[in-house]
């Protein structure tokens, strides 16, 4: 490949432009010619592409979101769209395209390949929730600012002897919030993934006020929802004065850590590899540690596990 393309799509996540600066870099060093798409796959269909320097990734790989900007493109899910998409691929000269996003992004870079234009797919996404992959770029990130968050909830709810109830991010999956639940000491945490009820959250409340503990804290994950609804029962149940907070977007932002401009800079790299040996419907990720990558269909098919025993210990420790 002479001329590749990268464009970064669905929710953005601190540490995309470090995996943006990766690709450039990568494509740079190997002698091909690289070109940014603008706001997903919108860009694409728009023609909105511009060649990217060494230099035009200077300087970006300690900031949250993304330089290239981000969207959703419903044109892109209909045979019109992709089409325009290559359309334009072929008019650039684009002949393979990195794609950072989620399991969304993925189907889409996935119909692309099919229609003879190779994309790699690289986990962003401040979730985890991508199966193939133990760690997505933004995940630590994201949760290293809920924790900060939720340490500074905890100073008022000390000092009140109130219940905080705080959602955390996550979508369907519940890794932000048994991590951050961990970290902070919560007193429950709630996820998607495990069944739960109100009277067993209260009763953990009452017995943990019954050893001298006068505020909690309970981490809701979004994919629950209902934190106001579950203060609303907490206070009703126990007597407890209880605050329901949605940390929301600001969970997306930030400088990203070291984690993150590393996986970030890792994944970039190999996913520019792939293209490079003509390889194409691929997804990179990370598994023990090590870069790995599938088909994109196959890692759509996969199944991840859920922490069950982190959030047995979240569970066990605090009271
Ligand atoms: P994420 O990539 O974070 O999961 P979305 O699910 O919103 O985010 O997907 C991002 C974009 O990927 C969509 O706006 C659309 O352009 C494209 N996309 C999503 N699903 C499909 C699909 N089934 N086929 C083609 N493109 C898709």
């Amino acid at each position: 490949m002479k001329k590749i393309g990268v464009l970064t799509s669905g929710g953005d996540a601190p540490g995309m432009n470090a995996a943006i600066r990766a690709v450039v870099r990568t494509g740079l060093s190997k002698g091909m010619e690289v070109m940014g798409i603008y706001r997903g796959y919108n860009g694409l269909i728009n023609g909105d592409v511009k060649n990217l320097s060494v230099r035009s990734v200077s300087d970006v790989i300690q900031h949250g979101g993304t330089m290239l900007y981000t969207a959703r493109c419903k044109e892109f899910r209909f045979e019109e769209g992709l089409q325009k998409a290559k359309k334009t691929c072929l008019e650039q000269g684009i002949e393979g395209i990195v794609v950072i996003g989620g399991d969304g992004s993925f189907r889409g870079a996935a119909d692309l390949s099919a229609r003879g234009i190779p994309c790699v797919g690289i986990p962003g996404t401040i979730d985890n929730d991508i199966s193939m992959s133990e760690y997505t770029i933004g995940y630590d990130t994201a949760m290293n600012t809920a924790m900060d968050l939720v340490d500074k909830l905890r100073d008022t709810s000390q000092s009140h002897d109130r219940c905080s109830v705080v959602e955390v991010m996550g979508r369907n999956a519940g890794y932000i919030a048994v991590n951050t639940g961990i970290a902070c000491g919560a007193t429950c945490v709630i996820v998607p993934e495990v069944p739960w009820t109100i009277e067993a959250v209260c009763d953990k409340i009452k017995r943990t006020r019954e050893t001298g503990k006068h505020h909690f804290i309970v981490v809701v994950s979004e994919g629950v929802g209902n934190a106001a609804e579950i203060a609303k029962d907490i206070e009703h149940y126990t007597g407890v004065e209880s605050r329901a907070t949605i940390l929301g977007h600001v969970q997306r932002g930030g400088s990203p850590t070291i984690r993150d401009r590393v996986a970030a800079s890792q994944l970039g790299y190999y996913a520019v590899q792939l293209l490079y040996s003509g390889k194409g419907n691929r997804v990179v990720g990370i598994q023990n540690n090590k870069i790995v990558d599938y088909d994109i269909q196959e890692a759509l098919s996969m199944k991840k596990p859920f922490e069950s025993e982190l959030y047995k210990i979240a569970d066990e420790i605090s009271f």
